[in-house]
């Protein structure tokens, strides 16, 4: 029994005498284990006029103390881990979910490089390595159209598990960061408040690196946000897989009636530059008309469209990107909760519109859903740099570049790939918060418009800043300055020594 379990037991046996309780429990170790008992909170106070309960202040034990703490683990925050720790620092990788990957794994998002048509300059770092790393352990199948990998969702929890086992990185699973811990009298931030089933605890760590999608720890340190309003945020999906697909009759449908870019603008209206129109893309949306017609679904499900992706020997269509839904906020427990259930909805009508009229896919079966809703668009903060889509379409340079992305624009109407080799440089700024110091956030929650998001929230480009972050965090704990005040010139030339292209 640790110290604490002694303390706790105390002050619960003292709590029931002073209720007037008197129970006898055998705590002797059996064969059956010891009697366990938690000191339960005393009572919080109500206030009903706020509508707010008042915790009673509680001891909150400390789990772990890093130098880099990364809270998320998805394409943003394992870059960020595994750069921090390659440049040296002490760093724990913290994530409310039991594996690594964020979209990639939880929702089940396996196109990390899809806009990789012929001609693209690629970012170069953590997000190709990856890729390379997953089709090297047999964990990825080629994209239909380029020379991109569709990452198998599930065996990306084990290609991660790698990465972060081979680092030093020490990871925690299963842990949600609820609250952050400032300094005394100052703007820095010294930890975070966690929930997990062992309780309310504590990490502290020297620097934070907020890879949350939605940047939480910005948003409880009081950093300044940006949300798309509810009716133009970009909508959330409910990504799921199919059994028994007949791959070899699915691919000859698709051979006869083949979709371009062109063919997304009948579900949705978007701006592209031309070039996009006459390339080939895995889509479907009017086998969802067809099957309205039929009387098979029904009208409502106008939103059904979108991508299809791998298609295994074994008869698996993965990532089925069909089912989206607008006007819900990830950051609102209701929503989500209300999303989860329609998702499912709307996704069991798609999977019966292609049964139906989809060669191939007549003895498909539902394998399963992602994990979770997909979730495209939420908190922004607002940064030292803020991007904006002017930066993105016409190549922008920064003096303070943690890498390069392509010109790949893909939301709010607007379609551009990067076919004709054109990329803008990625600030250090649109990762740091103006009001918060030692904390850096990487991601689809870093600064800027809604259509340089469009750019910043794929993937590929979620490893650039999460890479830049890292090394960032690292360098600033070596230089002995803020996250606020690092010496960029320090944190460039670690990034390329990590072999990243900057310019
Ligand atoms: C349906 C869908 C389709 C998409 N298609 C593509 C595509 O084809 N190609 C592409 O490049 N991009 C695509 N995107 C966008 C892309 O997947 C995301 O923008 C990207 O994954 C964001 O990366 P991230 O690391 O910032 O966040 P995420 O991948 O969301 O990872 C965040 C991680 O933080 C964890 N977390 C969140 N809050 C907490 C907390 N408080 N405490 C602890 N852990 C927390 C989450 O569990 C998660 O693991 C798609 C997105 C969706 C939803």
């Amino acid at each position: 029994m640790t110290d604490q379990d002694k303390y706790t037991g105390r002050v619960a046996r003292m709590i029931q005498r002073w209720a007037g309780k008197r129970i006898t429990v055998n705590r002797k170790t059996t064969d059956e284990g010891q009697v366990l008992q938690h000191t339960p909170p005393a009572p919080g106070e109500m206030d009903a006029e706020q509508g707010v309960y008042i915790e009673p202040p509680k001891a909150l034990p400390i789990l772990a103390e890093c130098e880099v703490l990364v809270v998320g683990a998805g394409p943003a925050g394992l870059s960020a881990a595994l750069a921090a720790r390659r440049a040296g620092a002490d760093v724990v990788l913290l994530e409310r979910f039991g594996c690594f990957g964020g979209v990639i794994t939880t929702v089940g998002m396996e196109t990390l490089a899809w806009y990789r048509y012929e001609g693209t300059i690629e970012s170069e770092g953590i997000g190709v390595e990856m890729e390379r790393r997953a089709a090297a352990m047999g964990g990825a199948i080629k994209w239909p159209y380029n020379d991109s990998e569709c990452l198998d969702a599930d065996f990306f929890k084990v290609v991660a598990d790698h990465l972060v086992r081979e680092s030093g990185i020490r990871p925690i699973l299963h842990c949600y960061a609820v609250d952050v811990i400032f300094e005394p009298d100052s703007n820095r931030l010294k930890g975070i408040v966690t929930e997990s089933k062992s309780g309310r605890q504590v990490v502290l760590a020297k620097r934070i690196i907020d890879c949350t999608g939605d940047a939480d720890i910005a948003h409880l340190a009081g950093a300044s946000y940006r949300k798309t309003p509810k009716d133009k945020m970009l909508g959330v999906t409910t990504v799921f897989n199919a059994s028994g697909v007949d791959k070899a009759r699915f691919l000859e449908y698709t051979e006869q009636q083949p979709a371009t870019y062109a063919d997304w603008s009948r579900t949705w209206e978007q701006e592209t530059t031309g070039k996009e129109d006459v390339l080939r893309s895995p889509y479907l949306d009017k086998e969802f008309e067809q099957a309205r017609e039929l009387g098979v679904i029904p009208a409502h499900t106008t939103n059904l469209g979108g991508s299809w992706s791998a298609l295994t020997e074994a008869g698996e269509a993965t990532n089925l990107n069909l089912a989206h839904m607008q006007g819900y906020d990830s950051t609102d427990v209701m929503d989500l909760t209300a999303a989860e259930m329609q998702g499912r909805q709307e996704a069991l009508y798609a999977l019966t519109a292609l049964k139906s009229v989809v060669p191939g896919f007549e003895k498909a079966k539902l394998r399963n859903f992602g994990m979770t809703l997909g979730v495209r668009d939420s908190r922004k903060i607002i940064g030292r740099t803020n991007l904006t889509g002017e930066d993105v379409r016409n190549q922008a340079k920064f003096p303070d570049s943690i890498g390069i992305f392509p010109e790949f624009i893909d939301g709010y109407n607007v379609l551009i790939l990067p076919s004709t080799g054109r990329y803008f440089e990625v600030p250090y700024g649109c990762m740091v918060p103006l009001e918060v110091d030692n904390l850096l956030v990487a991601g689809r929650c870093v600064a800027g418009d809604m259509v340089s998001h469009a750019a910043m929230r794929n993937m590929m480009a979620c490893t650039v800043t999460g890479q830049g972050a890292g090394v960032a965090a690292a360098v600033s704990l070596r230089q002995g300055s803020t996250t606020a005040d690092v010496d960029l010139a320090g944190v460039q030339q670690e990034l390329e020594k990590q072999g990243v292209r900057l310019h």
